[in-house]
């Protein structure tokens, strides 16, 4: 039962804490994001959500302070904020700003429902084949010597944050316009994101090449100048840029859609707790890890046990900032940390736990003694309609 100490509640304190126990398994040096774990930072940036002009500059770039990106993304992925209460706090936002934010909660709970219902079958194209007409391309698809891509690789590994406009660009730049595979792109951006999460990450990446549906989106030197005003002018490619003009790749053929996308039963977890015994600890997991994650709130007298899955570590190779905001939030938990394989470090306690919607859940849930289980906070409860159009899921539950 390898027990970590708890970490320290200083910032360098937490990032010492995780070289010395989890520094072997990150794929770089460990160093803090500017955007702080814990429950205290999720309910400080969402105390002051402030959607005032959202929805015209939600994809601005640059300069920072121009942005209307709300960056509560890191929280909402691990379930600090989970998407009923950030909804919630929209209610008072101007109508249009309000509508195109809770649009993109949408997006999200629409990636957890995609997820849910087909997996890991999201990373492969869900409806139409690669983009064909790619390349050649000379170098690296994120050429350094191209003031955007070195601008926004450089968020990417030092802040692990970028807003949406950006993860477009790189996700077009690399499999539209250069042509590499888009698994390779996702995965690197997956490594750094302190949201990161397979459902939104393979989601993004679908909708960007085009192989979710069908419509490619070009990145050229148009949208730079645009959203990130200035940039281009420091570029040493500024005469010579390499995306003046569109990339010609088109969408590729259509594809056999995985099971399940065009209809078919979620597996969306229990409606009501479903107890069975009495438990002796709450596991969490990297799903919900939030003061209000629903096991924690019924269980309050009971210890809570975090796992840092080793093998599962070993093999995704996360950045150090993200495991600096893992243990700044499980710190502020004050739960028992294991580091191990879930079902070894678990094995023969009588657990509560709150379902979650990853294939990873349900595998090592069903070799645990789960006696208590606690219902996801689905923004909609997920039903047996088809994946395979956003704006046609959205729209059926208007
Ligand atoms: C290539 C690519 C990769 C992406 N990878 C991820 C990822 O790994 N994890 C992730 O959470 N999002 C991902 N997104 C979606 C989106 O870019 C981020 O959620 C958003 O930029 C986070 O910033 P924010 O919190 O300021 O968003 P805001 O604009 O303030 O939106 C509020 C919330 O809505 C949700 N949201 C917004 N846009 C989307 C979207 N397009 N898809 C799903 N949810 C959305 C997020 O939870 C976000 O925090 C990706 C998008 C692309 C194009």
């Amino acid at each position: 039962m390898p027990l970590l100490p708890s970490p320290p509640t200083d910032r360098e304190g937490v990032v010492a804490w995780v070289d010395e126990h989890l520094g072997h398994l990150a794929c770089d040096d460990v160093r803090p994001s500017p955007v702080r774990g814990g429950q205290a930072a999720a309910d400080a940036a969402l105390a002051s959500l402030d959607l005032t002009g959202y929805a015209t500059r939600r994809s601005e770039v640059y300069p920072v302070q121009g942005r209307g990106a709300t960056r509560l993304s890191p929280y909402i992925r691990h379930g600090l904020l989970p998407l009923p209460a950030v909804w919630a706090a929209a209610a008072g936002a101007p109508a249009r700003d309000r509508a195109e934010f809770r649009d993109e909660l949408l997006w999200q709970e629409y990636a957890r429902h995609l997820y849910a219902r087909v997996g890991r079958a999201t990373a492969e194209p869900l409806r139409f084949a690669e983009p064909v007409g790619t390349g050649p391309w000379e170098g690296e698809p994120w050429r350094q010597d191209m003031a955007c891509m070195a601008a926004t690789t450089a968020e990417l590994h030092e802040e692990g944050w970028l807003v949406n406009q950006t993860r477009m660009w790189l996700a077009s730049q690399h499999s539209v316009r250069a042509g590499r595979d888009w698994r390779e792109g996702a995965q690197e951006m997956y490594r750094h994101l302190l949201d990161g999460s397979p459902a939104a990450n393979r989601l993004g990446w679908q909708w960007a090449i085009g192989t979710g549906n069908g419509k490619v989106y070009g990145f050229s030197r148009w949208q730079v100048e645009k959203r990130a005003p200035g940039l281009c002018g420091t570029c040493p490619l500024r005469r010579a840029c390499p995306v003046q003009d569109w990339p010609e790749a088109e969408a590729g053929a259509r594809v056999e859609p995985p099971a399940g996308l065009a209809g078919g039963p979620t597996d969306a977890g229990p409606t009501a707790p479903q107890v069975a015994g009495e438990p002796e600890a709450v596991w969490l997991t990297a799903e919900s890890l939030g003061d209000t994650d629903p096991a924690l709130a019924a269980h309050p007298d009971l210890p809570a046990v975090f796992v840092f899955d080793e093998p599962l570590l070993a093999r995704l190779r996360l950045s150090g900032k993200r495991l600096v905001f893992l243990a700044e939030t499980v710190a502020g938990l004050g739960a028992q940390l294991h580091l191990g394989d879930p079902v070894d470090e678990l094995r023969g306690r009588r657990l509560a736990a709150t379902w979650a919607p990853v294939p990873g859940f349900r595998r090592r849930s069903a070799q645990l003694d789960v006696v208590a289980l606690h219902p996801w906070p689905w923004l909609r409860r997920p039903g047996s309609g088809s994946l395979r159009s956003y704006s046609a899921w959205a729209g059926r539950g208007r």
